[in-house]
Protein backbone atom coordinates (compact mmCIF):
# COMPACT_ATOMS: atom_id res chain seq x y z
CA UNK A 1 0.00 0.00 0.00
CA UNK A 2 0.81 3.57 -0.99
CA UNK A 3 3.58 4.73 -3.34
CA UNK A 4 7.02 3.92 -3.07
CA UNK A 5 7.86 7.79 -4.05
CA UNK A 6 6.27 10.60 -5.17
CA UNK A 7 7.71 10.17 -8.64
CA UNK A 8 5.31 7.20 -8.64
CA UNK A 9 2.60 9.42 -8.13
CA UNK A 10 3.31 12.33 -10.42
CA UNK A 11 3.76 9.75 -13.40
CA UNK A 12 0.40 7.98 -12.73
CA UNK A 13 -1.41 11.63 -12.18
CA UNK A 14 -0.10 12.52 -15.61
CA UNK A 15 -0.91 8.81 -17.54
CA UNK A 16 -4.11 8.76 -16.15
CA UNK A 17 -5.49 12.12 -16.65
CA UNK A 18 -5.29 13.37 -12.87
CA UNK A 19 -3.08 15.77 -12.64
CA UNK A 20 -0.78 18.21 -15.23
CA UNK A 21 1.64 20.82 -14.72
CA UNK A 22 -0.26 24.04 -15.75
CA UNK A 23 1.03 25.88 -19.04
CA UNK A 24 2.95 22.57 -19.64
CA UNK A 25 3.06 23.25 -23.60
CA UNK A 26 5.28 26.47 -22.90
CA UNK A 27 7.67 25.13 -20.10
CA UNK A 28 5.15 25.38 -17.04
CA UNK A 29 5.04 27.75 -14.08
CA UNK A 30 6.27 26.52 -10.48
CA UNK A 31 3.81 25.99 -8.16
CA UNK A 32 0.60 25.74 -10.51
CA UNK A 33 -1.22 22.56 -11.19
CA UNK A 34 -4.14 21.31 -13.64
CA UNK A 35 -6.52 18.55 -12.85
CA UNK A 36 -7.14 16.49 -15.37
CA UNK A 37 -10.83 14.26 -16.84
CA UNK A 38 -9.98 12.31 -13.58
CA UNK A 39 -8.44 14.87 -10.97
CA UNK A 40 -11.52 16.86 -11.89
CA UNK A 41 -13.66 14.37 -10.62
CA UNK A 42 -11.61 13.33 -7.32
CA UNK A 43 -11.17 16.73 -6.39
CA UNK A 44 -15.13 17.32 -6.69
CA UNK A 45 -15.95 13.93 -4.86
CA UNK A 46 -13.28 14.69 -2.14
CA UNK A 47 -15.36 18.09 -1.56
CA UNK A 48 -18.89 16.76 -1.68
CA UNK A 49 -17.82 14.67 1.28
CA UNK A 50 -16.57 17.52 3.36
CA UNK A 51 -19.52 19.43 2.29
CA UNK A 52 -21.83 16.64 3.23
CA UNK A 53 -20.35 15.85 6.37
CA UNK A 54 -20.11 19.47 7.58
CA UNK A 55 -23.38 21.12 5.79
CA UNK A 56 -26.06 18.35 5.17
CA UNK A 57 -25.45 15.77 7.65
CA UNK A 58 -25.45 18.43 10.43
CA UNK A 59 -27.85 21.09 11.77
CA UNK A 60 -25.75 24.11 13.40
CA UNK A 61 -23.45 24.78 9.88
CA UNK A 62 -24.55 26.76 7.20
CA UNK A 63 -22.33 27.32 3.64
CA UNK A 64 -21.12 30.08 1.76
CA UNK A 65 -19.52 30.68 -1.32
CA UNK A 66 -17.54 34.64 -1.44
CA UNK A 67 -15.64 36.62 -3.39
CA UNK A 68 -11.82 35.60 -4.16
CA UNK A 69 -10.75 39.20 -4.66
CA UNK A 70 -10.32 40.52 -1.02
CA UNK A 71 -10.39 44.44 -0.59
CA UNK A 72 -7.14 45.47 1.49
CA UNK A 73 -8.83 46.86 4.18
CA UNK A 74 -9.90 43.61 4.73
CA UNK A 75 -6.55 41.63 4.66
CA UNK A 76 -4.55 44.37 7.09
CA UNK A 77 -7.46 44.15 9.64
CA UNK A 78 -7.38 40.65 9.82
CA UNK A 79 -2.86 40.85 10.24
CA UNK A 80 -2.23 39.60 6.92
CA UNK A 81 -0.67 42.48 5.37
CA UNK A 82 1.78 43.14 8.48
CA UNK A 83 2.42 39.62 9.49
CA UNK A 84 1.97 36.97 6.45
CA UNK A 85 5.25 37.00 5.38
CA UNK A 86 8.12 33.76 4.84
CA UNK A 87 11.62 34.53 6.09
CA UNK A 88 12.97 34.94 2.30
CA UNK A 89 17.14 34.02 1.25
CA UNK A 90 19.04 34.68 -1.69
CA UNK A 91 21.91 31.80 -2.11
CA UNK A 92 24.67 34.96 -3.50
CA UNK A 93 26.69 31.94 -5.53
CA UNK A 94 23.76 30.72 -7.49
CA UNK A 95 21.37 33.28 -6.60
CA UNK A 96 18.46 30.79 -5.80
CA UNK A 97 15.95 31.92 -3.46
CA UNK A 98 14.71 29.97 0.04
CA UNK A 99 12.75 30.21 2.69
CA UNK A 100 14.98 30.57 5.81
CA UNK A 101 12.99 28.38 8.27
CA UNK A 102 13.55 25.43 5.23
CA UNK A 103 17.27 25.05 5.29
CA UNK A 104 19.27 22.06 6.62
CA UNK A 105 22.49 23.62 8.02
CA UNK A 106 21.85 27.34 6.55
CA UNK A 107 22.86 25.97 3.45
CA UNK A 108 21.58 26.47 -0.10
CA UNK A 109 19.82 23.49 -1.17
CA UNK A 110 21.01 23.78 -4.90
CA UNK A 111 24.83 24.86 -4.45
CA UNK A 112 25.48 24.13 -1.22
CA UNK A 113 27.20 27.29 -0.21
CA UNK A 114 26.58 29.05 3.11
CA UNK A 115 27.04 32.49 2.03
CA UNK A 116 23.61 33.44 2.04
CA UNK A 117 21.89 37.14 2.59
CA UNK A 118 20.22 37.71 6.09
CA UNK A 119 16.32 36.53 6.31
CA UNK A 120 13.78 39.65 5.20
CA UNK A 121 10.10 38.77 5.37
CA UNK A 122 8.27 38.20 2.24
CA UNK A 123 4.59 38.79 2.34
CA UNK A 124 3.15 36.07 0.37
CA UNK A 125 0.11 37.51 -0.67
CA UNK A 126 -1.09 38.22 -4.22
CA UNK A 127 -1.97 41.64 -5.85
CA UNK A 128 -3.93 42.87 -8.66
CA UNK A 129 -5.45 45.51 -10.28
CA UNK A 130 -9.02 46.81 -10.02
CA UNK A 131 -10.17 48.83 -12.80
CA UNK A 132 -8.97 49.56 -15.87
CA UNK A 133 -6.47 52.21 -15.00
CA UNK A 134 -3.22 51.12 -12.33
CA UNK A 135 -3.22 54.10 -10.05
CA UNK A 136 -0.95 52.21 -7.54
CA UNK A 137 -3.99 52.65 -4.71
CA UNK A 138 -6.94 50.93 -6.51
CA UNK A 139 -5.55 47.11 -5.65
CA UNK A 140 -7.02 44.03 -4.16
CA UNK A 141 -5.74 40.81 -2.69
CA UNK A 142 -6.12 37.49 -3.62
CA UNK A 143 -7.07 35.97 -0.82
CA UNK A 144 -4.47 34.17 0.96
CA UNK A 145 -6.97 31.90 3.17
CA UNK A 146 -10.81 31.27 2.76
CA UNK A 147 -12.07 32.82 5.90
CA UNK A 148 -12.03 36.23 6.02
CA UNK A 149 -15.23 36.52 3.68
CA UNK A 150 -16.80 34.44 6.50
CA UNK A 151 -15.63 36.86 9.47
CA UNK A 152 -16.82 39.77 7.10
CA UNK A 153 -19.98 38.01 6.14
CA UNK A 154 -20.68 37.52 9.30
CA UNK A 155 -23.62 39.68 10.47
CA UNK A 156 -25.28 38.72 6.85
CA UNK A 157 -25.43 35.20 8.02
CA UNK A 158 -26.65 36.12 11.10
CA UNK A 159 -29.85 38.06 9.85
CA UNK A 160 -30.44 35.80 6.81
CA UNK A 161 -30.73 33.03 9.05
CA UNK A 162 -32.38 31.40 12.73
CA UNK A 163 -28.65 30.99 14.01
CA UNK A 164 -27.68 31.24 17.51
CA UNK A 165 -24.11 30.04 18.57
CA UNK A 166 -22.90 27.85 19.02
CA UNK A 167 -23.00 27.59 14.98
CA UNK A 168 -20.30 27.59 11.71
CA UNK A 169 -20.01 28.78 8.69
CA UNK A 170 -18.44 26.32 6.03
CA UNK A 171 -16.75 27.56 2.83
CA UNK A 172 -14.75 25.58 -0.06
CA UNK A 173 -12.20 28.04 -2.80
CA UNK A 174 -9.55 29.17 -4.03
CA UNK A 175 -6.29 30.24 -1.78
CA UNK A 176 -3.47 32.12 -3.41
CA UNK A 177 0.15 32.04 -1.49
CA UNK A 178 3.33 33.33 -3.28
CA UNK A 179 5.03 30.58 -1.79
CA UNK A 180 8.87 31.26 -1.95
CA UNK A 181 9.46 27.32 -2.70
CA UNK A 182 6.49 25.70 -4.18
CA UNK A 183 6.96 21.89 -4.20
CA UNK A 184 6.36 18.36 -3.64
CA UNK A 185 3.77 18.49 -6.52
CA UNK A 186 0.81 19.44 -5.73
CA UNK A 187 1.62 19.67 -1.88
CA UNK A 188 3.04 23.28 -1.55
CA UNK A 189 1.68 25.04 -4.73
CA UNK A 190 1.03 29.14 -4.92
CA UNK A 191 -3.01 28.18 -6.21
CA UNK A 192 -4.72 25.79 -3.81
CA UNK A 193 -7.92 24.95 -2.48
CA UNK A 194 -9.07 24.99 0.99
CA UNK A 195 -12.31 23.17 2.94
CA UNK A 196 -12.76 25.99 5.99
CA UNK A 197 -14.87 26.13 8.87
CA UNK A 198 -15.84 29.20 11.10
CA UNK A 199 -17.17 27.57 13.95
CA UNK A 200 -18.71 30.66 16.31
CA UNK A 201 -18.96 29.57 20.13
CA UNK A 202 -19.35 30.73 23.36
CA UNK A 203 -15.58 32.54 24.99
CA UNK A 204 -15.28 29.73 27.96
CA UNK A 205 -16.13 27.11 25.85
CA UNK A 206 -13.67 27.45 23.42
CA UNK A 207 -11.15 24.74 24.47
CA UNK A 208 -13.75 22.12 24.44
CA UNK A 209 -15.02 22.39 20.58
CA UNK A 210 -11.37 23.04 19.56
CA UNK A 211 -10.87 18.89 20.89
CA UNK A 212 -13.97 18.38 19.48
CA UNK A 213 -13.19 19.41 15.80
CA UNK A 214 -9.58 17.91 16.30
CA UNK A 215 -11.33 14.46 16.72
CA UNK A 216 -14.46 15.18 14.38
CA UNK A 217 -11.51 15.86 11.46
CA UNK A 218 -9.19 13.50 12.41
CA UNK A 219 -12.09 10.64 11.89
CA UNK A 220 -13.34 12.15 8.94
CA UNK A 221 -10.21 12.12 6.95
CA UNK A 222 -10.06 7.66 8.50
CA UNK A 223 -13.19 7.79 6.69
CA UNK A 224 -11.77 9.02 3.37
CA UNK A 225 -9.69 6.10 3.22
CA UNK A 226 -6.56 7.26 5.35
CA UNK A 227 -4.98 4.70 7.32
CA UNK A 228 -5.00 5.76 11.29
CA UNK A 229 -1.32 5.04 11.57
CA UNK A 230 -0.58 7.67 8.88
CA UNK A 231 -2.29 10.33 10.88
CA UNK A 232 -0.56 12.15 13.89
CA UNK A 233 -1.49 15.20 15.69
CA UNK A 234 0.83 17.95 16.74
CA UNK A 235 0.40 20.44 18.68
CA UNK A 236 1.90 23.82 17.83
CA UNK A 237 4.21 25.52 20.30
CA UNK A 238 2.81 28.92 21.84
CA UNK A 239 6.03 30.94 19.71
CA UNK A 240 5.41 28.99 16.63
CA UNK A 241 1.17 29.80 16.46
CA UNK A 242 0.40 32.11 13.80
CA UNK A 243 -0.67 35.91 15.23
CA UNK A 244 -4.52 35.10 15.41
CA UNK A 245 -4.04 31.88 17.30
CA UNK A 246 -4.62 30.92 20.82
CA UNK A 247 -4.07 26.93 20.08
CA UNK A 248 -3.41 25.24 17.24
CA UNK A 249 -3.49 21.37 16.47
CA UNK A 250 -1.81 20.18 13.30
CA UNK A 251 -3.18 16.79 11.23
CA UNK A 252 0.19 15.76 10.35
CA UNK A 253 0.00 12.77 7.25
CA UNK A 254 2.92 10.52 6.30
CA UNK A 255 3.10 11.84 2.78
CA UNK A 256 5.62 10.13 0.48
CA UNK A 257 7.77 13.13 0.74
CA UNK A 258 8.31 12.98 4.32
CA UNK A 259 5.16 13.58 7.32
CA UNK A 260 3.53 17.20 7.04
CA UNK A 261 0.56 19.26 7.77
CA UNK A 262 -2.70 18.19 6.72
CA UNK A 263 -4.69 20.44 8.27
CA UNK A 264 -4.87 22.46 10.61
CA UNK A 265 -7.44 23.06 13.46
CA UNK A 266 -6.88 26.32 14.93
CA UNK A 267 -8.83 28.25 18.45
CA UNK A 268 -8.97 31.89 16.85
CA UNK A 269 -10.11 33.37 19.71
CA UNK A 270 -12.33 36.61 19.02
CA UNK A 271 -8.99 37.87 16.92
CA UNK A 272 -11.22 38.45 13.27
CA UNK A 273 -14.75 39.38 14.67
CA UNK A 274 -12.71 41.59 16.91
CA UNK A 275 -10.46 43.49 14.54
CA UNK A 276 -13.13 43.41 12.00
CA UNK A 277 -15.37 45.07 14.32
CA UNK A 278 -12.99 47.77 16.79
CA UNK A 279 -10.40 49.34 13.98
CA UNK A 280 -13.63 50.00 11.42
CA UNK A 281 -14.46 53.08 13.32
CA UNK A 282 -10.93 54.34 13.91
CA UNK A 283 -10.27 54.43 10.20
CA UNK A 284 -13.34 56.03 9.13
CA UNK A 285 -12.06 59.10 11.38
CA UNK A 286 -8.53 58.56 10.44
CA UNK A 287 -8.70 58.39 6.35
CA UNK A 288 -10.58 59.67 4.00
CA UNK A 289 -9.21 57.14 1.15
CA UNK A 290 -10.53 54.16 3.12
CA UNK A 291 -13.27 56.25 4.37
CA UNK A 292 -15.71 54.61 1.92
CA UNK A 293 -14.64 51.31 2.66
CA UNK A 294 -15.64 51.35 6.41
CA UNK A 295 -18.53 49.92 7.99
CA UNK A 296 -19.76 50.39 11.18
CA UNK A 297 -21.16 46.69 11.59
CA UNK A 298 -20.45 45.17 14.84
CA UNK A 299 -19.66 41.60 14.74
CA UNK A 300 -21.38 40.62 18.21
CA UNK A 301 -24.70 38.50 18.94
CA UNK A 302 -26.73 39.35 22.23
CA UNK A 303 -26.45 37.15 25.42
CA UNK A 304 -30.12 37.47 25.83
CA UNK A 305 -29.42 36.11 29.77
CA UNK A 306 -27.46 39.45 30.33
CA UNK A 307 -28.78 41.32 27.58
CA UNK A 308 -25.27 42.67 26.36
CA UNK A 309 -23.39 42.06 23.31
CA UNK A 310 -20.17 39.73 22.64
CA UNK A 311 -17.59 38.83 20.63
CA UNK A 312 -18.13 35.21 19.79
CA UNK A 313 -14.85 33.33 19.68
CA UNK A 314 -14.15 30.84 16.83
CA UNK A 315 -13.02 27.45 16.04
CA UNK A 316 -11.59 26.41 13.02
CA UNK A 317 -10.68 23.46 11.06
CA UNK A 318 -8.86 24.51 8.20
CA UNK A 319 -8.08 21.83 5.38
CA UNK A 320 -6.16 21.76 1.85
CA UNK A 321 -8.05 20.41 -0.66
CA UNK A 322 -4.90 19.64 -3.00
CA UNK A 323 -2.90 18.29 0.13
CA UNK A 324 -6.07 15.79 0.76
CA UNK A 325 -6.28 14.90 -3.18
CA UNK A 326 -2.87 13.85 -2.97
CA UNK A 327 -3.32 12.13 0.13
CA UNK A 328 -6.13 9.49 -0.91
CA UNK A 329 -4.45 9.17 -3.75
CA UNK A 330 -1.29 7.95 -1.98
CA UNK A 331 -3.25 5.57 0.55
CA UNK A 332 -5.25 4.07 -2.43
CA UNK A 333 -1.84 3.15 -4.61
CA UNK A 334 -0.75 0.03 -4.83
CA UNK A 335 1.18 -2.02 -7.00
CA UNK A 336 0.04 -6.32 -6.95
CA UNK A 337 1.74 -8.84 -8.05
CA UNK A 338 -0.64 -11.48 -9.77
CA UNK A 339 0.11 -14.22 -11.01
CA UNK A 340 3.76 -15.04 -12.98
CA UNK A 341 5.92 -11.99 -13.49
CA UNK A 342 2.59 -9.52 -13.49
CA UNK A 343 1.86 -7.23 -11.78
CA UNK A 344 -1.08 -4.22 -11.74
CA UNK A 345 -0.94 -0.85 -10.35
CA UNK A 346 -4.70 -0.39 -8.35
CA UNK A 347 -6.06 2.67 -6.76
CA UNK A 348 -8.04 1.45 -3.86
CA UNK A 349 -9.65 4.30 -3.83
CA UNK A 350 -12.93 4.56 -1.27
CA UNK A 351 -15.85 3.96 -3.81
CA UNK A 352 -17.12 7.51 -3.17
CA UNK A 353 -14.10 9.15 -3.90
CA UNK A 354 -13.62 7.51 -7.26
CA UNK A 355 -13.86 9.43 -10.56
CA UNK A 356 -15.35 7.00 -12.67
CA UNK A 357 -18.33 4.41 -10.50
CA UNK A 358 -18.73 2.19 -13.31
CA UNK A 359 -17.24 1.56 -17.05
CA UNK A 360 -19.33 0.64 -18.72
CA UNK A 361 -17.22 -2.04 -21.70
CA UNK A 362 -18.73 -3.04 -25.17
CA UNK A 363 -17.03 -5.83 -26.31
CA UNK A 364 -17.47 -5.09 -29.64
CA UNK A 365 -17.06 -1.10 -30.44
CA UNK A 366 -18.58 -1.79 -34.22
CA UNK A 367 -21.46 -3.86 -32.95
CA UNK A 368 -24.46 -1.75 -33.22
CA UNK A 369 -26.68 -4.11 -30.96
CA UNK A 370 -24.18 -4.55 -28.60
CA UNK A 371 -22.98 -0.58 -28.70
CA UNK A 372 -26.20 0.45 -28.43
CA UNK A 373 -27.38 -1.78 -25.25
CA UNK A 374 -24.24 -0.42 -23.47
CA UNK A 375 -25.28 3.43 -23.96
CA UNK A 376 -28.89 2.12 -22.37
CA UNK A 377 -27.00 0.85 -19.53
CA UNK A 378 -24.80 3.88 -18.83
CA UNK A 379 -27.91 6.26 -18.98
CA UNK A 380 -29.54 3.79 -16.54
CA UNK A 381 -26.83 4.02 -14.38
CA UNK A 382 -26.00 7.43 -14.64
CA UNK A 383 -29.31 8.45 -13.43
CA UNK A 384 -29.26 6.89 -10.48
CA UNK A 385 -26.55 9.85 -9.41
CA UNK A 386 -24.04 8.42 -7.97
CA UNK A 387 -21.37 10.18 -9.94
CA UNK A 388 -19.78 9.39 -14.05
CA UNK A 389 -20.51 6.36 -15.04
CA UNK A 390 -18.08 5.93 -18.21
CA UNK A 391 -18.92 4.24 -21.87
CA UNK A 392 -15.53 2.49 -23.32
CA UNK A 393 -15.07 2.91 -26.66
CA UNK A 394 -12.56 0.36 -27.36
CA UNK A 395 -13.50 -3.48 -27.06
CA UNK A 396 -9.80 -4.30 -25.65
CA UNK A 397 -11.40 -5.87 -22.67
CA UNK A 398 -7.68 -6.13 -20.98
CA UNK A 399 -6.47 -3.10 -21.41
CA UNK A 400 -9.72 -1.34 -20.24
CA UNK A 401 -9.28 -3.53 -16.98
CA UNK A 402 -5.86 -2.05 -16.65
CA UNK A 403 -6.86 1.36 -16.67
CA UNK A 404 -10.32 1.50 -14.47
CA UNK A 405 -7.73 -0.14 -11.95
CA UNK A 406 -5.60 2.73 -12.11
CA UNK A 407 -8.00 5.02 -11.91
CA UNK A 408 -10.00 3.15 -9.03
CA UNK A 409 -12.97 2.85 -10.85
CA UNK A 410 -14.45 -0.02 -8.66
CA UNK A 411 -17.15 -1.82 -11.24
CA UNK A 412 -16.63 -2.69 -14.73
CA UNK A 413 -19.25 -3.82 -16.95
CA UNK A 414 -19.03 -6.33 -19.97
CA UNK A 415 -21.27 -6.03 -22.89
CA UNK A 416 -21.00 -8.91 -25.10
CA UNK A 417 -23.22 -11.36 -27.49
CA UNK A 418 -24.53 -13.34 -24.19
CA UNK A 419 -26.03 -9.90 -23.41
CA UNK A 420 -28.30 -9.83 -26.40
CA UNK A 421 -29.43 -13.27 -25.63
CA UNK A 422 -29.49 -14.00 -21.85
CA UNK A 423 -29.59 -10.60 -20.28
CA UNK A 424 -26.78 -11.14 -18.24
CA UNK A 425 -23.36 -8.98 -18.26
CA UNK A 426 -20.03 -9.45 -16.97
CA UNK A 427 -19.35 -7.48 -13.86
CA UNK A 428 -15.81 -7.11 -12.15
CA UNK A 429 -14.77 -6.03 -9.04
CA UNK A 430 -11.49 -3.67 -8.86
CA UNK A 431 -10.08 -4.94 -6.04
CA UNK A 432 -11.10 -8.83 -5.71
CA UNK A 433 -10.78 -9.09 -9.34
CA UNK A 434 -13.49 -11.36 -9.35
CA UNK A 435 -16.24 -11.91 -12.41
CA UNK A 436 -19.81 -13.03 -12.51
CA UNK A 437 -22.32 -12.92 -14.55
CA UNK A 438 -25.82 -10.45 -12.96
CA UNK A 439 -29.08 -10.28 -15.00
CA UNK A 440 -29.68 -6.47 -16.30
CA UNK A 441 -32.99 -6.51 -13.90
CA UNK A 442 -30.07 -7.09 -11.33
CA UNK A 443 -27.72 -4.48 -12.35
CA UNK A 444 -29.67 -1.39 -11.18
CA UNK A 445 -29.74 -3.15 -7.44
CA UNK A 446 -25.91 -4.79 -7.32
CA UNK A 447 -24.82 -0.72 -8.18
CA UNK A 448 -26.91 0.74 -5.64
CA UNK A 449 -25.70 -1.52 -3.31
CA UNK A 450 -22.38 -1.16 -3.77
CA UNK A 451 -22.33 2.30 -3.62
CA UNK A 452 -24.57 2.29 -0.44
P1 LIG B 1 2.35 25.23 5.91
O1 LIG B 1 2.91 25.36 7.32
O2 LIG B 1 2.48 23.85 5.34
O3 LIG B 1 2.81 26.32 5.00
P2 LIG B 1 0.10 26.65 6.89
O4 LIG B 1 0.16 26.34 8.35
O5 LIG B 1 0.59 27.96 6.41
O6 LIG B 1 0.77 25.45 6.05
P3 LIG B 1 -2.69 27.12 6.97
O7 LIG B 1 -2.55 28.59 6.85
O8 LIG B 1 -3.05 26.53 8.29
O9 LIG B 1 -1.39 26.42 6.39
O10 LIG B 1 -3.72 26.65 5.84
C1 LIG B 1 -4.67 25.61 6.05
C2 LIG B 1 -4.46 24.47 5.08
O11 LIG B 1 -4.34 24.96 3.74
C3 LIG B 1 -3.18 23.69 5.31
O12 LIG B 1 -3.35 22.71 6.32
C4 LIG B 1 -2.94 23.07 3.96
O13 LIG B 1 -3.67 21.87 3.82
C5 LIG B 1 -3.48 24.10 2.99
N1 LIG B 1 -2.37 24.88 2.43
C6 LIG B 1 -1.75 25.94 2.97
N2 LIG B 1 -0.77 26.41 2.16
C7 LIG B 1 -0.80 25.62 1.06
C8 LIG B 1 -0.04 25.59 -0.14
N3 LIG B 1 0.90 26.49 -0.41
N4 LIG B 1 -0.32 24.62 -1.05
C9 LIG B 1 -1.30 23.71 -0.82
N5 LIG B 1 -2.04 23.69 0.30
C10 LIG B 1 -1.81 24.63 1.23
Amino acid sequence: MTAKTMDELVSLCKRRGFIFQSNDIYGGIKGLYDYGPMGVELKNNLKQAWWKSMVYERDDIEGIDAAILSAPIVLKQSGHEDTFSDPLVDCKSCKSRWRADQLIDKKCPNCKSTDLTEPRPFNLMFKTVIGPVDEGSSFAYLRPETCQQIFTNFKNILDSTNRSIPFGVAQIGKAFRNEITPRNFIFRVREFEQMELEFFVTPGTDDKWHKYWTDNRLEWWISQGIRKNKLKLLTIPSKELAHYSKATIDIMYEFPHGEEELEGIANRTDFDLGSHTKNQKEFSLTSNVLKNNTSTTKLSVQNLEEKQAYIPYVIEPSAGVDRGVLAVLNEAYKEEKLHGENSRIVLNLKPHLSPIKAAVIPLKKNNEKIVNLSKDIKMNLQKIGLGRIMLENSGNIGKNYRRHDEIGTPICITVDFETLEDKTVTVRDRDTMEQKRISLDELIIYYTKYFN
